[in-house]
This record gives C-alpha cells, sequence and structure tokens, in this order.
C-alpha cells in the first residue's frame, strides 16, 4: 500500500533541470532518506511526490496507483515540513484533529487517533497548550502528531529536523527511527545531513546537481560510493583526497610528493586503463595510522583537535593536505613529521576527471 514508484520523473523550472530523470521504487515500509547539498532537487522531488509540484515528465505512483493528476489530498500521503506549519489559533489536539474533520471522520474516531497519537509521541499532556506555549521540539511533534493521525500510505518529510538545535535534533532522530519501527509507514526523508541519512535511512538516495548519483543501502554507500562525489560527501570528518600518478615500477604504485604507495597485485586488472595517468587517492581519516617503517605517506603535523576519545591530526603531505583519526594518546606538535600507513584494503581510487570510481 505504500510502495512509491518514480519514472523517468523530470522538472524543469524554465530551462533549468532541478530534477533530471528521477527513478526509484521504493517498497512498502521503506525509510528512504534523500540526502545531497543546498539546490541539488531533494525538495523539488518531495513536493513532486506530494502533489505540490508538477511534474514536467515522467510517471509517479503511490500504492500502485498513477498520481500525476491528483491533487495532494487524494495522494494517501502526510507531510511534516521544517517550519512545522502548525495552525497558532488551534490548540495542539485542534491542530492533529483538523485534518480528519475535514474528512468527516466520526469524532469518537478522530478523538481515537489523536490520543493515540499524542501518548506515542508522549504530548498528551499539551493537548490544550497553543502551539506559542510550545518548544521547538514540542512543536516538532504535534507536526508529526497531525501526520500519524492521518494513517496515509506515505509520510513525507521536508528537512523536519532542521530548526532545533543540536542535541535536540539527536534527540528526535532516534525518535523518529522508534516511530517508524512502530508504525513501519513508508518514509520519504529528505536532509542535507549526512548523519541523519546514515542513522535513519534503510537506503539513501544522494542527489547533485537534480541527478541521483548513488541508491544504496548506508553501508554500501559508506564502504562502495559510486563516485569521488558520494564519497566526500559521506562521513566526517570526510574522506581525504589525494592526487597522484599510477606508475607501473616493479607492480603498480601510487607516487606523488610525500607519497608512495604498491597497490595489491589483484587491483592490477582494474587498473589497467590508468596506468601512467593521474588518479585520485581516497583515503578517509579512520583508514590510516601513524606507520613503524616509513609507511605510505611522509606527512607534516599542522593541528591537533582533541575530541575526547579521539584526535583529528591537520597534516600536509607534499603540498596536500588530510586529516588523520588517532588515538587520543598519539599527539604529536605541530611541526613533527609523521609517517602513516594506510589501510590498502580500504583504499578507493577515482578517474581523476570524471570522479568515476575505479576501486
Ligand atoms: P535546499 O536543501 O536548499 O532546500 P534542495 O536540494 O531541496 O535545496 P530544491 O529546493 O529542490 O533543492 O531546488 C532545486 C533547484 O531548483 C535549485 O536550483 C532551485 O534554485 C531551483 N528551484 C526550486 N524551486 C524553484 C522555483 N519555484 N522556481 C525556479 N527555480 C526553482
Amino acid at each position: 500500500m505504500g510502495r512509491v514508484v518514480c519514472e523517468h520523473v523530470v522538472k524543469k523550472f524554465g530551462e533549468i533541470y532541478a530534477v533530471h530523470d528521477f527513478n526509484i521504487d521504493i517498497a512498502d515500509n521503506e525509510f528512504i532518506v534523500i540526502v545531497g547539498p543546498s539546490g541539488c532537487g531533494k525538495s523539488t522531488t518531495l513536493r513532486m511526490v506530494a502533489g505540490l509540484e508538477q511534474q514536467t515528465s515522467g510517471n509517479i505512483y503511490i500504492g500502485g496507483v498513477l498520481v500525476n493528476d491528483k491533487e495532494p489530498r487524494d495522494r494517501n500521503i502526510a507531510m511534516v515540513f521544517q517550519n512545522y506549519a502548525l495552525y497558532p489559533h488551534m490548540n495542539v489536539y485542534e491542530n492533529m484533529a483538523f485534518a480528519l474533520k475535514l474528512r468527516n471522520v466520526p469524532k469518537a474516531e478522530i478523538d481515537r487517533r489523536v490520543k493515540e497519537a499524542a501518548e506515542i509521541l508522549s504530548i498528551g499532556q499539551y493537548l490544550h497548550r497553543k502551539p506559542r506555549e510550545l518548544s521547538g521540539g514540542q512543536r516538532q511533534r504535534v507536526a508529526l502528531g497531525r501526520a500519524i493521525v492521518r494513517e496515509p500510505a506515505v509520510f513525507l518529510m521536508d528537512e523536519p529536523l532542521s530548526n532545533l538545535d543540536a542535541k535536540l535534533r539527536v534527540q528526535m532522530r532516534t525518535e523518529i527511527a522508534k516511530l517508524h519501527n512502530r508504525l513501519k509507514t513508508t518514509t520519504i526523508y529528505v536532509t542535507h545531513d549526512q548523519v541523519e541519512a546514515m542513522t535513519m535511512a534503510d537506503r539513501i538516495v544522494v542527489m547533485r546537481d537534480g541527478v541521483i548519483q548513488q541508491i544504496a543501502d548506508p553501508q554500501t554507500i559508506y564502504d562502495s560510493p559510486a563516485n569521488k562525489f558520494v564519497a566526500g560527501f559521506i562521513g566526517t570528518p570526510p574522506m581525504n583526497f589525494l592526487t597522484c600518478r599510477l606508475e607501473r615500477a616493479d607492480g603498480l604504485k601510487l607516487i606523488a610528493q610525500g607519497l608512495q604507495v604498491a597497490l595489491p597485485a589483484a587491483m592490477a586488472d582494474k587498473l589497467a586503463g590508468v596506468v601512467g595517468r593521474e588518479v585520485t587517492l581516497g583515503v578517509r581519516p579512520e583508514h590510516m595510522r601513524p606507520a613503524t617503517g616509513s609507511g605510505h605517506a611522509q606527512a607534516t603535523v599542522e593541528v591537533v583537535e582533541p575530541m575526547g576519545s579521539e584526535n583529528y591530526l591537520n597534516v600536509r603531505v607534499g603540498s596536500q593536505g588530510m586529516v588523520v583519526r588517532v588515538k587520543p594518546d598519539f599527539k604529536p606538535v605541530p611541526g613533527e613529521a609523521v609517517a602513516f600507513e594506510f589501510d590498502l584494503g580500504k583504499i578507493h581510487l577515482f578517474d581523476h576527471d570524471s570522479g568515476i570510481t575505479i576501486i
């Protein structure tokens, strides 16, 4: 009932493609997070599914029904916005009951649904308050409550947590995940926050400039990014990128100033086309460690950032900067030379021009 299918969905504003050939098949009960930088087309995509924006071309199906020409109210969806969009003159109960009243749902049924949603969201004691008498977190719960009482086939959420402070955002993230575990309603959730994407999604859709870059579960996105953009977008601190040359000398080697990496023979087949050329090496900060011997990279430490449970080292390798995550007891001083070795099973190589993943 909550399956959502987008087929070749396009949205143009004038000559600009806000969304370009968007395709996805979302299973009933799935939690999908659409993530990407500002302006990549996330909200436009969600608004097309909601029916708030008409696609330029392509088809959208909700619960097996083609909804291209259906009004938002006839799509069996409920939307939760960043600004909550509560009615200021109504109390919490009335805000949650409003859409049901419009649909002539019997009073007793409205009462049951509102009280049940209030119980799930722990806002039972605020039912008679007006939105202005609530904190940001409580207002967001009411906004969620209003979506829940409608018992839609699909929840559509557009950056619902971005007006909350950092601590509350983490709390509400868990609440929404719990809510989904309980209700199992198909959810499409838009955010620019990659941590929300990683922690909440069954599958993540990474977008850039209106184009889907990759659709996969969070671990696959992290371990096997489709290209350099996805690799750099997911992960904190982000993946390090180093321009180097791939040379054949006694096996395959990556060479750059301050860097020499002999690659495992097993990689040779995939790299045959780029020998003698520049490639981009990708190494996550957690996949490097101080070397016992000469290591792969000869670095100079610039800044040490203690995070409590670990230290982030900002280092320079030749003219290229990197960030390394190390144990808290490893505290070199700025200016110190440190050799690092990479976990060669975890490195990535990208085509220097297109950014497409080679390994
Ligand atoms: P953000 O995270 O900043 O909300 P987004 O990824 O949700 O960004 P969209 O709001 O979907 O991005 O916008 C995608 C592109 O379409 C942007 O380039 C934006 O400027 C453009 N756009 C969005 N709405 C309109 C509109 N009504 N008229 C013209 N251009 C628009």
